[in-house]
C-alpha cells in the first residue's frame, strides 16, 4: 500500500540499543537480562524491537501470551522465549514445535506438558510462578513444596527456574520489596540443592533500585524502551531528564496541521463548545484522535510541539482529530509538522508529561500511541 496516514509513531532503534546496555551495565555482566517485549514491545513493534535488543546482546525475550511467542519465533528471534502468563492446556504442543519456555503455577498445565513430554521422548524445562505479594498469577510461597511434591512423579518435566513479580519497586521506600524478597527467598530455598535451577524477581523498578533483587536474571521491560517506572516524581535515570548516558525514550509520535484558521473572539471549540475562544485566535487542526492513541482526557489539557513551542489543545478531542491553540507561534501553516511525544527543537513531550497530566503511566502512553498508529524505525 503506498497511502500512508498522517501519522507515524517513529521507534529510535539505538535508543532501544543504548538502554538494554545500560540495563545489561547496572545488573551486571553476570546476570542475564530478559528483555519484556509483550504488548507489542509496549508499542514499540515486538520483532523489530526484540531484533534491537537481540543485537545490543539480548538472548532472553519475556511475553504474555503463546500466541505472541510462537509470532516471535516465526520472525526468526533465536533466544530463549518465555511465556508468562499461562496457556491454553491443547495448546501444548506449541512449546515444543517452537522451542517455548512455559511458565507454570497449575498442576493441570505442568501435566499437559509430561504427557506432551512423553508422547514426543522429549524433556521441557518449566518455571514456577510464585506470588510473593502482587497477589495477581501464581503459587503462594507456603504451597509451593507441597506443589513441588505433587509433580514430582511426573515425567519429562523440569522445574527450571522460579519466578516472582513486584509490586512496588520503583517506590523504594514502600517496604513492600523488602516483603516480596523475603517470601521470594522462602520460595526459593526449596530448590536449595538444586544449582540448575534459577530465580528471577527483578523488573525495571528494581533493576534501577534494588541490586539485592537481580537474583540469577533479571526482566527489564519499561526501562529498556527509556522510562523510569517512577515516571517523573522519582524518575532518576532518564537521559534527558536525568543524569547523561542514562535511559532515553525510544518511541516519538509525529503528524501534521491540516488547516489553519483565525476565529474571532466567542467562538465554541468541538464538541459541546467546552472551549470558548476569549479572543481572536489562530487555530491549527491536526489528523490526531483518540483513535490514534491521544485520550480523550486530553481534551483542554494536552499540548503539542509546532515549531519548537508548546500548544495547547482546545476543546475536546475528537475521534480522529483536535484542535490547537497557535496563536502565539508566527508562521504556521498546513503540512507543518506536529510532535505529540518526542523533541521538536529544543523542547521535548515524554509519555511521563502525557501520563502526569491524564493520571497514568508511561508504559499505557506508549501502548495507546504505538499500537494504534503505523510505525517506522530509524536507525539514529
Ligand atoms: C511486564 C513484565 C515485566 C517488566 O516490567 P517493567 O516494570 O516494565 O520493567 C517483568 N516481569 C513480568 C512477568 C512482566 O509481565
Amino acid at each position: 500500500m503506498r497511502e500512508k496516514s498522517f501519522n507515524k509513531v517513529v521507534v529510535h532503534r539505538s535508543a532501544l540499543e543504548n538502554n538494554f546496555k545500560y540495563i545489561q551495565k547496572t545488573a551486571g555482566p553476570q546476570t542475564p537480562v530478559m528483555a519484556m517485549v509483550k504488548a507489542d514491545a509496549y508499542g514499540h513493534g515486538m520483532e523489530d524491537a526484540a531484533l534491537a535488543f537481540a543485537s545490543a546482546g539480548c538472548t532472553r525475550f519475556g511475553v504474555a501470551e503463546l500466541c505472541e511467542a510462537v509470532r516471535l519465533r516465526l520472525s526468526g528471534i533465536t533466544g530463549e522465549i518465555y511465556v508468562t502468563i499461562g496457556f491454553d492446556l491443547e495448546d501444548v504442543d506449541s512449546f515444543f514445535t517452537y522451542d517455548l519456555i512455559p511458565v507454570v503455577y497449575s498442576f493441570e498445565a505442568v501435566s499437559a506438558l509430561s504427557q506432551k513430554a512423553l508422547s514426543l521422548g522429549r524433556n521441557i524445562g518449566v518455571h514456577l510462578k510464585v506470588d510473593t505479594g502482587m497477589s495477581r498469577l501464581g503459587l503462594l510461597p507456603e504451597n509451593v513444596g507441597p506443589f513441588l511434591n505433587h509433580i514430582s512423579e511426573l515425567k519429562g518435566v523440569k522445574v527450571v527456574g522460579v519466578m516472582s513479580h513486584l509490586p512496588a519497586s520503583d517506590q523504594p521506600l514502600s517496604g513492600s520489596t523488602e516483603t516480596g524478597l523475603k517470601n521470594f527467598g522462602v520460595a526459593c530455598s526449596e530448590f536449595d540443592d538444586n544449582v540448575d535451577t534459577i530465580c528471577h524477581i527483578a523488573n525495571s523498578g528494581a533493576v534501577l533500585n534494588f541490586p539485592d533483587a537481580h537474583c540469577d536474571m533479571v526482566r527489564a521491560g519499561i526501562a529498556l524502551y527509556g522510562y523510569d517506572p517512577a515516571g517523573q516524581v522519582g524518575g532518576k535515570h532518564g537521559g534527558r531528564y536525568g543524569d547523561k548516558g542514562g535511559l532515553v525514550p525510544a518511541m516519538s509520535f509525529h503528524s501534521r496541521v491540516l488547516q489553519v484558521k483565525e476565529l474571532p473572539a466567542g467562538t465554541g471549540i468541538s464538541y459541546g463548545h467546552t472551549f470558548v475562544t476569549e479572543k481572536s485566535t489562530k487555530i491549527a487542526i491536526i489528523p490526531v484522535g483518540y483513535e490514534d492513541g491521544l485520550s480523550r482526557s486530553l481534551s483542554n489539557s494536552g499540548e503539542v510541539l509546532i515549531h519548537g513551542e508548546l500548544a495547547p489543545v482546545c476543546g475536546r478531542i475528537c475521534m480522529n482529530m483536535c484542535m490547537i491553540d497557535v496563536s502565539t507561534i508566527v508562521g504556521v501553516e498546513a503540512g507543518d509538522e506536529v510532535v505529540l511525544m518526542g523533541v521538536q527543537g529544543q523542547k521535548e513531550i515524554s509519555a511521563d508529561d502525557i501520563a502526569a497530566k491524564i493520571g497514568t503511566i508511561s508504559y499505557e502512553v506508549l501502548c495507546m500511541f504505538g499500537n494504534n498508529n503505523s510505525r517506522e524505525y530509524q536507525v539514529g
